[in-house]
């Protein structure tokens, strides 16, 4: 596989250029799993602020109960 960018032959199955380190199959591959990649993290971090939001609200209720019970 020729490299885009400096011309360099390199072999079958290789992922980036030997001789410059540009990446020698953009498109698809690239921006596909990327894209998943972005969409994978923003659910976890909106499932990763819920649960934080949960914890707050049991923590606070533990507190609040506790300190009932201590009073
Ligand atoms: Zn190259």
């Amino acid at each position: 596989m020729k490299c885009p960018n400096c011309g360099t032959e390199n072999p079958a199955g290789k992922i980036v250029c030997s001789n410059c380190g540009r990446r020698l199959r953009p498109g698809r591959q690239t921006v596909g799993p990327t894209m998943q990649t972005e969409e994978e993290l923003m659910t976890r971090v909106r499932g990763d602020m819920r649960r934080l939001g949960l914890v707050t609200v049991i923590v606070v209720a533990v507190g609040v109960a506790l300190g009932y019970v201590i009073r």
